[in-house]
């Protein structure tokens, strides 16, 4: 084999003008290409950003830096899933009918079921969630014992639901991406742990995005049980709304509380606030409704066979992207959780022909230092290589992608002790700093 002419690094530096992301950000801040669609901050952002592309209603193309964004996500929610001894699964989005005429929910869905035909004219859905099919796939073994419960499963997939009203982007898709979560538990007690480890588990992680989330008391709508909580996102274009004590810890869904209430229904004196929310995660409490129709039971320690009590748990995990961005960004710019963000540093060298082009070389040699230097960056810094653009125009750019850390490399560069601009856009502060500096930041 005779060397290439062109000997590539292992990986490349990644270049701004080489990122798949189409863009209009001059339409940044104004309306007009998406008015008369039903839009939101998110939705505007995302669209004029090139993270998001509408396909048909309620179905996008989620493009390459949500998907970095997701895939981030994702890791969180296993982690957190993981760390109360939740397993990984995945189930088939394709539904037979018989199991959701099984359970009555066939016809209790109406509408929101995305229903077709295969060839042999056999009914089927695509799953909008999956009671059924979990509860099944558990009956399926004979052999549970009480010692492997609780058991929890979980899968992070499409669902699939007809809207009546599609819109705000990602926020309300006929086509998303959620987290469900199914337990399975020995006895009423142990399920109410389980169900409040979940809780837990939810507050943590919305903790760890910066989501100040709201746990209210919610209804079982058709998935059915006893128990059930919402975590609302507050915000103005939520579609929830949410009543919340002045005096004590109640709080709850209007949807839950009789119309006649105005003071508190458990202190009794405080009086409650109206806001509004979007749901960004719904636990519930199912008891034995789901496990007792399709008989998923497991031997007790007399080896008698009992059915198991069963909790489910959802993450609209497109939808918190969405909503952290509704919530943390400007009119003028996306601001992501730390976490979450597609790029965490965003390199600025000068404009071509400037009077300090020999820091060109500079820029480079800084993305490959701090991604050697720091770990948790590898993969992370973009070089915004478009040096016909001035360093303000592409400043602005990277103002509205939000990338957390911004480094202008100018003159400072090149002075004795190397100084470089650097822009904390979460938090609008500037540091000069020196190479060493920004390591150890
Ligand atoms: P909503 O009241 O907003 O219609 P839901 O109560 O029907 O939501 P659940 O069945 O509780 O939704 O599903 C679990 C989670 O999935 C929700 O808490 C939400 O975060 C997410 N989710 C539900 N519907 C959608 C949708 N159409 N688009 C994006 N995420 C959704
Ligand atoms: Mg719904
Ligand atoms: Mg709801
Ligand atoms: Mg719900």
């Amino acid at each position: 084999v005779t060397a290439t002419t062109h000997s590539r690094p292992i990986r490349p530096t990644l270049l701004v003008s080489r990122l798949y992301q189409p863009s209009n950000l001059r339409d940044v801040g104004q309306d007009s290409r998406l008015q008369g669609e039903m839009t939101c901050k998110s939705q505007r952002l995302m669209q004029q950003a090139g993270l998001i592309h509408p396909s048909n209603p309620g179905c996008y193309y989620y493009l390459p830096a949500t998907v970095r964004s997701m895939e981030k996500l994702v890791r969180v929610i296993d982690q957190e899933m993981q760390a109360i001894g939740g397993q990984k699964l995945d189930m088939p989005s394709l539904c037979s009918a018989d199991l959701w005429k099984t359970s009555e929910r066939w016809d209790l869905m109406g509408k929101e079921l995305f229903r077709l035909k295969d060839r042999h004219e056999g009914d089927y859905c695509l799953g909008p969630t999956h009671e059924e099919a979990v509860t099944t796939l558990v009956a399926h073994q004979a052999t549970l014992s009480y010692r492997q419960l609780p058991l929890l499963l979980y899968q992070i997939t499409r669902k699939f639901r007809d809207e009546p009203k599609p819109k705000f982007g990602l926020l309300r898709g006929r086509e998303f991406y959620m987290k469900d979560m199914y337990s399975f538990d020995v006895s009423e007690e142990a399920a109410y742990e389980t169900y409040e480890s979940v809780c837990q588990a939810y507050t943590r992680l919305f903790a760890r995005l910066g989501l100040h989330c709201v746990q209210v008391q919610a209804d079982t709508g058709n998935i059915g049980g006893t128990l059930s909580h919402e975590f609302q996102l507050p915000a103005d274009i939520g579609e929830d709304r949410l009543l919340v004590c002045g005096n004590c810890s109640f709080s709850a869904n209007v949807e839950t509380v009789s119309s006649e209430i105005t003071d508190c229904p458990h202190c009794k004196t405080g009086t409650l606030v109206e806001s509004k929310g979007i749901e960004v995660g719904h636990t519930f409490y199912l008891g034995k409704k789901y496990s007792q129709i399709f008989n998923a039971s497991f031997s007790n320690a007399q080896n008698k066979p009992c059915v198991a009590e069963m909790g489910c748990y959802g993450l609209g995990v497109t939808r918190i992207l969405a909503a952290a961005l509704e919530v943390m960004s400007t009119e003028e710019g996306i601001r992501w959780p730390g976490l979450l963000a597609p790029y965490q540093v965003c390199v600025l060298p000068p404009k071509k022909g400037s009077k300090v082009d020999g820091v060109a070389a500079l820029a480079d040699d800084l993305v490959h230092t701090l991604e050697k230097a720091v770990p948790c960056l590898r993969g992370e810094v973009v070089l915004d290589d478009r040096t016909q653009m001035t360093v303000g125009k592409r400043l602005k750019d990277a103002n509205i992608l939000g990338y957390p850390y911004v480094i202008v490399v100018g003159k400072g560069a090149l002075e004795g002790t190397p100084r470089f601009e650097m822009i904390c856009q979460q938090t609008d502060e500037t540091m000069f700093l020196s190479k060493e500096g920004l390591i150890d930041l």
